[in-house]
């Protein structure tokens, strides 16, 4: 299926290539800080390439103004990085592709549930302790019967996580070199501890995080993904997704988050940690290394 993500196996080694991946949704705050400047030194100390990629699917979420303060706030931290960036609205057939080559291979799903149907399905009684994957509650089924034909109108795409498993013959594997070890991919994992993640939403129309990360990460030939320990359960479902999609697996480092005084890592509207806001103070790039600990 290489041809849907432009993205050959190859037994080449390739330069060490990583990127960083914001969402425009809010300002950029030192944990962006951390993990931008964290990829670009690797990249450089491995003299490879650093890419910038716009991560701008939710367009309910997504702004100009603060896609133009990322450029602003990366430029002025010292990073410099490939034109032109990949913005993820501009690459929506890319995604297309690889949501139809995965149902064509029957192993997609139209799903209408809402949040609360879920919750209450997966809390009834026959269902035993809820459980928790990488997007909260592991999807408890109710649509998988469904057929694919029937997508039109869906409000979500789901991934039949077990007829996935069944189309390969070995269960994908990755390399982690950040804090965590690498997770074991069990089929009792995939099944129990990720489920039927959705990736594609308001009937197919918008890629969800997980399968765009994974074309695109292809698609640039990212050797490295750096990022957030937060993603690290993630992991396994992008893995999965590249078996399936037929591109390489990145080695994976999954870093510690910045928190704050009270232990809780920062979040997009913790204004007060924006980069924009310590450069109106008089902060310097160095002043930003340092309060990261880099
Ligand atoms: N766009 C994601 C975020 O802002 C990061 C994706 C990734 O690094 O894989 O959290």
């Amino acid at each position: 299926m290489a041809g849907h993500t432009g993205h050959r196996k190859s037994s080449r080694i390739a330069v060490f290539t990583t990127r960083f991946a914001p969402s425009p949704t809010g300002q950029l705050h030192l944990g962006h800080a951390y993990s931008a400047l964290l990829a670009y030194d690797m990249a450089q100390a491995a003299r490879g390439r650093f890419l910038l990629r716009i991560e701008d699917t939710d367009t309910a979420r997504c702004t100009p103004a603060f896609e133009a303060q990322i450029y602003d706030d990366l430029a002025w931290l010292g990073l410099a990085w490939e034109t032109p960036v990949l913005r993820q609205s501009n690459n929506t057939a890319a995604y297309d592709a690889a949501i139809t080559h995965l149902g064509d291979l029957g192993l997609l799903y139209p799903c209408s549930c809402t949040r609360s149907d879920i919750r209450s399905a997966a809390s009834a009684p026959q269902e035993g302790a809820p459980m928790h994957g990488p997007d909260g509650l592991i999807y408890p089924g109710t649509c998988r019967n469904r057929s694919w034909e029937d997508r039109k109108d869906s409000d979500a795409v789901r991934l039949n996580i077990a007829r996935a498993l069944d189309q390969l013959t070995t269960l994908p594997a990755y390399t982690e070199t950040g804090i965590h070890p690498a997770l074991r991919l069990t089929r009792a994992h995939f099944i129990e501890g990720v489920g039927d993640v959705v990736l594609a939403r308001r009937d197919t129309k918008t890629a969800a995080y997980h399968l765009s990360v994974v074309v695109d990460d292809a698609a640039q030939g990212i050797t490295h993904v750096i990022r957030g320990e937060d993603l690290a359960t993630a992991t396994p479902i992008h893995v999965l997704l590249q078996a399936l999609l037929g591109c390489e697996t990145p080695i994976y480092r999954h870093h510690r988050l910045i928190r704050d005084e009270g232990g809780k890592r920062l979040a997009k509207r913790d204004d007060a940690r924006a980069i924009a806001l310590y450069r109106r103070e008089g902060a310097s790039p160095q002043d930003i290394r340092r309060m990261v600990g880099l």
